[in-house]
């Protein structure tokens, strides 16, 4: 069974000590549940002191992503290695943001996958289609294509390492989520295509978990598909009684 995994992306938002408050309050919140994981994804300078305050709790930090060289001349640049040092356990790797607003491309996302799990990092990996892409009938091709690129370096044995975010581009901050059925549709297609790349076996152990527009609302009828293992939040992870409300709606014996 995969326990049910929910994130929260901050993106460009809280200063240190926000954060560091925010991850105390949300520990003690969480402290009795213990059948769905928590993770947090603060911006980089907020990486060592969440992680510090999180420690040896059951929270567990992300950073928003990394760079794949260890170290040099990369100015602006943090390192799987640097991240890995600061305590965080996770790294959001080709969020859509990032893809459409730093040029980044699949054959980057592939090079900074290989890293994270070079640096014992879980790459939380986002694919996932644009409006147009999806009117045009072209949803699986793409998910396909993402999959394939991304993840052309991740051995047989390491798929249970990774977790894919399945983030609907046009459902993005947008307030308007894919329905239950959509989100349902792409897990179930990215798991059947993980099973052939990789087997069943490990694709059974992979968490899929869906993002965008993910409110305390909409929460039940999205993780009560078989597929679909958590979420990935944004806007609504900035405040911490609703991404707490979130989390205890996720526990799929509630639903
Ligand atoms: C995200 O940033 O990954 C995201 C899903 O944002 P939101 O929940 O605000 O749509």
């Amino acid at each position: 069974m995969r326990t049910p995994l929910i994130v929260g992306n901050w993106k460009m938002h809280k200063t240190v000590d926000e954060a560091v408050q925010y991850v105390k309050d949300l520990c003690s919140l969480v402290k009795d549940i213990n059948d769905v994981n928590v993770v947090i994804a603060p911006t980089f300078i907020a990486l060592h002191e969440t992680a510090k305050a999180t420690r040896n709790n059951k929270v567990k930090i992300a950073a928003q992503d990394l760079y794949w060289e260890v170290e040099g001349a990369f100015t602006g640049e943090v390192s799987g290695a640097m991240i890995q040092g600061s305590g965080a356990q996770y790294v959001i790797i080709g969020h859509s943001e990032r893809r459409a607003m730093f040029a980044e491309t699949d054959t980057h996302i592939r090079k900074k996958v290989a890293a994270a799990l070079t640096h014992s990092l879980t790459p939380i990996v986002c694919i996932g289609e644009t409006l147009d892409q999806r009117e045009s009938g072209k949803t699986f091709d793409i998910l396909d294509h993402q999959i394939a690129i991304n993840l052309a370096e991740i051995k047989t044995d390491q798929l249970g390492q990774i977790v894919i975010a399945y983030e609907p581009v046009w459902a993005i901050g947008t307030g308007k989520n894919a329905t239950p059925m959509q989100a349902a549709e792409a897990h179930k297609h990215i798991r059947s295509r993980l099973a052939s790349t990789f087997g069943k076996e490990v694709a059974a152990q992979c968490h899929i978990i869906y993002g965008g527009s993910v409110k305390p609302k909409n929460i039940q009828e999205l993780i009560a598909q078989s597929d679909v293992d958590g979420a990935l939040v944004g806007g609504a992870s900035l405040e911490v009684q609703a991404f707490f409300e979130i989390i205890s709606r996720s526990r799929k014996a509630t639903v």
